[in-house]
This record gives C-alpha cells, sequence and structure tokens, in this order.
C-alpha cells in the first residue's frame, strides 16, 4: 500500500462559512475507504476539491508517487491522472444495450495504449467481458439499459468509470435507493474494485459502510473528527455526540 492521494490542511470558505476547516485525509492504492458524516459536513466540497471542481482557499491536495499537486489543474486534466467520480445519480445512455454503454466508455479510456481498448478489438472486447464480470451484468450485457433496475443502473456506470481504469474512484452515496440485495451486491463490486485501485465511498447508511468492512473517515464541519474501523469511530464519544445523536 503505497500513498496516493494527500490532502492535508485544506480549507475553503464559502460567503465567510468555513465548509472545509484544515482538512487532511490521506488515502493508499489500494484502498477501500468510507467517509461518512452529518449533512453539510463537508463530503461533497471534499470529492469537488479533489476533482478540481472547487479550489481551496489553503492547504495541499499532492497526487501519485511523484506528490504531483492537483491544485493548478482543470477538471479534465485531474481526470487524466486517473480520478473518476460516481454522482449519486445514475447517468447511462438508457437506449443503448449495457454492452455499447460499457464500449463508448472504453472508447475514451486515458493513457498512452488507450487504442488497444477500442471496443472493436478483441483486448477491448474481453475487457468488456472482464469489467461486466466485476459488476455482476455478464448476463444482461445485450439488455437495453433502459430495462434495468436502479441498482443495476449504478453498478453499471460504475462499470462505465472501471472502463476508464481510474486508479482513483470517489462514489457519492451507491446505495441509495437500492434493494437490501442490491446493496450487499454493490459491497461486493466495491471491494471487488478496491482491490487493485483505491475506492472511497461517501456513505451515509451505516449498515452499508459496515458491510463495506473499510477504514472509516468521520467528517465533521469540514475537519476530520475520527478514522478507524467502524466500531472504533461509532464508539468514540465525539462521534456519537454529534453523529449518530445519542
Ligand atoms: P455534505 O456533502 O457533507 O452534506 P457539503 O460539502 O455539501 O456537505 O457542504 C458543506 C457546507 O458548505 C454546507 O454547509 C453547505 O451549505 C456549504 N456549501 C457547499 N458548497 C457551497 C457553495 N457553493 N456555496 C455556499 N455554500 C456552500
Amino acid at each position: 500500500m503505497t500513498s496516493l492521494l494527500e490532502v492535508s490542511g485544506v480549507s475553503k470558505t464559502f460567503d465567510g462559512f468555513r465548509a472545509i476547516n484544515d482538512l487532511s485525509i490521506q488515502i493508499s492504492e489500494p484502498e477501500l475507504r468510507a467517509i461518512i458524516g452529518p449533512n453539510g459536513a463537508g463530503k461533497t466540497t471534499f470529492m469537488d476539491i479533489v476533482t478540481g471542481k472547487t479550489r481551496p482557499d489553503e492547504g495541499r491536495v499532492l497526487w501519485g508517487e511523484k506528490n504531483e499537486s492537483l491544485l493548478g489543474l482543470s477538471e479534465a486534466e485531474i481526470a487524466n491522472r486517473g480520478i473518476g467520480r460516481k454522482f449519486q445519480k445514475p447517468t447511462v445512455f438508457e437506449d443503448q444495450t449495457v454492452r455499447q454503454n460499457l464500449a463508448m466508455a472504453l472508447k475514451n479510456p486515458r493513457g498512452p495504449f488507450a487504442v488497444l481498448f477500442h471496443r472493436k478489438t478483441p483486448q477491448g472486447a474481453q475487457r468488456i467481458e472482464e469489467i461486466a464480470a466485476e459488476i455482476g451484468l455478464t448476463d444482461q450485457l445485450t439488455r437495453t439499459s433502459g430495462e434495468l433496475s436502479h441498482g443495476q443502473k449504478q453498478w453499471l456506470e460504475i462499470g462505465m468509470l472501471l472502463a476508464q481504469d481510474p486508479r482513483l474512484l470517489l462514489v457519492d452515496e451507491p446505495a441509495a435507493g437500492m434493494t437490501a440485495e442490491e446493496r450487499e451486491k454493490t459491497t461486493d463490486i466495491l471491494r471487488r474494485a478496491a482491490q487493485t485501485r483505491a475506492v472511497v465511498v461517501v456513505e451515509h447508511d451505516m449498515e452499508f459502510v459496515r458491510r463495506l468492512d473499510c477504514k472509516v473517515t468521520v467528517l465533521h464541519e469540514g475537519h476530520v473528527l475520527a478514522e478507524g474501523p467502524l466500531d472504533h469511530v461509532t464508539s468514540d464519544p465525539t462521534v456519537i455526540d454529534v453523529y449518530l445523536g445519542r
């Protein structure tokens, strides 16, 4: 496990309100990490800062083995470094099949060998099969995506992001609106994806986070309140006070 992303001393103020306050988070590669925290804790702003959507007022965001600063880079340049982001709402091409959606995602992969993965090549076809297996949609490849369940659409979108071969995948509340069975499958998919890359999951659902069985970072008022295994952070009195409300 080596350090992939190092956010340190980051702050961001919106109209006088400190949404992120001296935030430091380090993500390794590979790693599965859950970030939890009450509404307004700064989870979205954290992801916005890492992906270049929002510029922090102070602090450092360093990437990769060369400790490259991401702060001067555009969103596209950051995505090209290998940072993928999954928003809450699935955005797949509903009138296209699952295979076509994955093929489209493969069309614009990053890296110098991108052309190898073009969908028309055997490598591309094989990669689509691999991703479909990874997201549990092998038997749905020829289905029109609009016919998929909400959960399956979410998995397809995760697959489309995996097709871009990210080193870091940021996932916003993947379990929202899912059935219990779908939530369980989503855990498997994320855990599998995190075997070879960093996956950071922002989530409210404690049961879901428990099943992820990973290091948890609790955010509160734009700052890390506690970090460690779920049982450790949920027994921390400050976390109980502000987050669990018990
Ligand atoms: P979370 O995702 O944990 O719910 P956010 O990162 O969305 O938290 O928000 C943190 C705080 O920053 C909130 O109080 C929110 O209202 C504020 N905030 C976020 N983005 C903006 C913005 N563009 N302008 C003003 N306030 C913002």
